[in-house]
């Protein structure tokens, strides 16, 4: 540790070659490796905007350009998601007021726009890819705002600087209110219920606080399991309350992470921006980048699956409320349903849990991808990472050993992480002059970390999760594509992201799969045939319930953005109101505050998008459909999927590469049928 180290030529940042060196990058290597990386770029910015006559070496160039800068930001955007320890926050705010100087800058570039208007008339119809790519750039260009002029251009920049400032505050206010929440018991009765790897952790906790009893903290695995299992109404209600008011004026740290005033002013910056842009509300402009044609076609879908599941959520709920005997509040919901559950399917989670190793299910997954798309992946040390958790592994060819990339998992809950799981680019795919690389891809998720002398348990869900997470990976590494812009899940239409993810996870529920990612603890035994049959006979029990909350959230997320005057605080609960009474059956009470919690369109890219999960699902569910015709595991409906759809990345629009693959459009039936509501609800 040399306090004098160079900041530029000692920074792991700008490390050319081989993995990022987690271990080794501090917060004081973020501003020093930006800004001169940064520097870098608009000199090769400013020397593309004098080429007279553009080629696809040129684009190459430009391709060269943005993927430095990703490069290098990559990981500090990935380390702020996973260790957010307070001076790499800091660091991490900084340098993000660099980037989004840095892409609005090129994005308002009017020089390089006119080079790639060029490039475009003069590039041959048969490079298809290459007129992707500059279809895309100059679709950017347009709505990072290269035709404003003055005074619009100048505060269009503030916007973006604004925007990218309090959408990283959204989702930092959630993670410290998530972390500061403990509740502390000394009365093991008052837990009764709880899985036993739940109460192990609690207990460590308290011991680590030198504390009698158990500390449950507020973790995604914990918290769910409370909902699900704690047979204290109390202790329920207790985690519902702190769950859905943390970062708001509610609940136990009120007032402290309050995204309330951040909610309205994002909704006021989206808006302008919009306008700026010649659009009429936020919806439009985010329906640009999509497949979906116009904000109408976005609801009136929306609409019409709420129509469909509703009377059979109403339904659900009645067996529910019937089955536990009295009116259900918010906070039972989950547990009775698991009750009933275990009633009629005799399964409960406990009992599935032991099942599913964590390393046994991982190793399952990988089989099974393996013998789809003939790959092989091997564990290899991982040197230099950001966590003892973290594991590195290679995937290669088989028939030829030949490389494909790289996955690094992360798979544990612990504090300063964010909530949730996620897939996210380490590197992109590129075959550029001057930079062949392999893609390589984070696979992250939050489930309970193993016990002493335990491996982590998983439930189903969790097992459904991590295929849906290694749906994303597969997307990002088998792509053929060697412009980074394009390749994997780069430059495909959002809506259409979440295919590969939502296809992949009907193979958690297929028998032959369940008996190869399964495995007693224990004893080593896989799951036995009469818990599939149950397991999969309970798949679309209350499904519904969890399908009017999704439709609730995407109309919700929708309807905000499609206003003509964006929603003050006040008006966006009222709205939440509206949606609820036409789409929810479950109503919660008046200090529920979900719009502060909903980083996947206040924090993250989701904004007038949350719809993609029910859009993208219905292509999942047909897609797999076509598996469920020849086979699941049948190697020539595999190597069409891979080809038509996974490896052509963002290359081709997505109901182009759908189209190739089904032989026809999506239809809705597979995904009713796959949720249970393709007979009438009233039968
Ligand atoms: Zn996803």
């Amino acid at each position: 540790m040399t306090a004098s180290a160079d900041p530029i030529t000692d920074n792991p940042l700008l490390a050319e070659t081989g993995l990022p060196r987690f271990d080794r990058i501090r917060p004081e290597h973020v501003e020093p490796a930006l800004r001169s990386t940064l520097d870098a770029q608009r000199a090769a910015i400013a020397e593309a905007e004098r080429v007279e006559r553009p080629d696809i070496e040129w684009l190459a160039r430009l391709e060269r350009i943005h993927d430095e800068v990703r490069r290098v930001w990559g990981p500090v955007s990935h380390l702020n998601a996973v260790v957010s320890t307070p001076p790499l926050r800091d660091a991490y705010n900084a340098g993000l007021a660099l980037v989004t100087e840095f892409n609005t800058e090129v994005g308002q570039n009017e020089a390089l726009y006119a080079r790639f208007l060029e490039l475009e008339r003069t590039l041959p119809a048969e490079r298809r890819v290459e007129r992707e790519l500059v279809a895309q750039a100059l679709r950017d260009f347009r709505l990072s705002g290269v035709a404003l002029k003055g005074r619009d251009r100048e505060r269009f920049r503030e916007i973006m600087q604004r925007l990218a400032a309090l959408q990283a505050k959204f989702e930092q206010n959630l993670m410290d209110a998530t972390d500061a929440f403990e509740h502390h018991e000394t009365r093991p009765d008052a837990l009764a219920g709880l899985p036993e790897q739940v109460l192990s952790r609690a207990r460590a906790k308290a011991a680590e606080k030198g504390v009698e009893g158990y500390v449950l903290t507020l973790d995604p695995p914990t918290y769910l399991a409370v909902m699900n299992h704690a047979r204290s109404a109390a202790l329920r209600e207790r985690y519902y309350e702190a769950w859905v008011t943390r970062a708001s004026d509610r609940g136990p740290s009120a007032g402290k992470w309050d995204n309330g005033p951040l909610i309205a002013e994002i909704l006021t910056l989206r808006h302008e921006s919009a306008r700026l842009l010649g659009f009429r509300n936020y919806a439009e402009l985010s329906l640009a980048t999509k497949m979906a044609g116009s904000p109408d076609e976005v609801i009136g879908f929306l609409r019409d699956l709420a129509r469909r599941s509703k009377p059979f959520a109403e339904r659900d709920l009645g067996e529910l409320t019937a089955h536990a005997g009295r009116r259900l509040e918010p906070w039972d919901v989950a547990y009775y349903s698991e009750r009933l559950r275990e009633q009629r399917f005799a399964l409960s989670d406990d009992e599935l849990r032991p099942y599913f190793p964590l390393p046994k299910v991982l190793g399952g997954l990988f089989g099974l991808v393996e013998r789809l798309f003939g790959l092989e992946i091997a564990e290899r040390p991982a040197a230099g990472t950001w966590h003892p958790a973290v594991a590195y592994y290679e995937i290669r060819r088989r028939d030829d050993g030949g490389p494909i990339g790289g996955l690094y998992t992360d798979l544990y809950a612990r504090p300063q992480k964010r909530g949730g799981a996620w897939m996210d680019s380490c590197f992109d795919r590129a075959r550029l002059p001057g930079l062949a690389r392999d893609p390589v891809a984070y696979l992250v998720c939050n489930f309970s970390p193993p016990g002493e002398d335990t491996p982590s348990l998983l439930t189903h869900d969790e097992v459904v999760t991590l295929f849906h997470e290694f749906g994303h990976t597969l997307h990002h590494l088998l792509t053929e594509v060697g412009y980074p812009s394009l390749a994997g899940i780069n430059g495909v239409a959002w809506d259409a992201v979440e295919l590969p993810s939502q296809f992949l996870e009907n193979y958690a529920w297929r028998p032959e799969v369940l008996k190869s990612i399964s495995g007693h603890h224990e004893t080593g035994e896989p799951l036995p045939d009469e818990k599939i049959e149950r397991l999969n006979g309970s798949r679309t029990f209350m499904e519904r319930l969890a399908t009017v909350r999704q439709l609730e959230f995407a109309l919700f997320d929708f309807l905000l953005h499609v206003a003509d005057e964006p929603p003050d605080l006040a008006r966006t609960y009222a709205l939440l109101d509206d949606v609820r009474r036409e789409v929810a059956v479950i109503r919660p009470p008046e200090y529920n505050r979900f719009p502060s919690t909903f980083s996947h369109i206040f924090g993250g890219g989701y904004a007038a998008g949350y719809y993609s999960y029910k859009w993208a699902e219905v292509l999942a569910a047909d897609a797999f459909a076509a598996f469920e015709e020849a086979g699941v595991l049948d190697p020539e409906t595999a190597g069409r999927f891979r080809r038509e759809i996974l490896a052509v990345g963002g290359s081709r629009p997505a109901l182009e590469a759908f189209v190739a693959f089904r032989g026809r459009p999506p239809e809705l039936d597979a995904l009713l049928r796959q949720s249970g509501m393709s007979e009438p609800a009233a039968a």
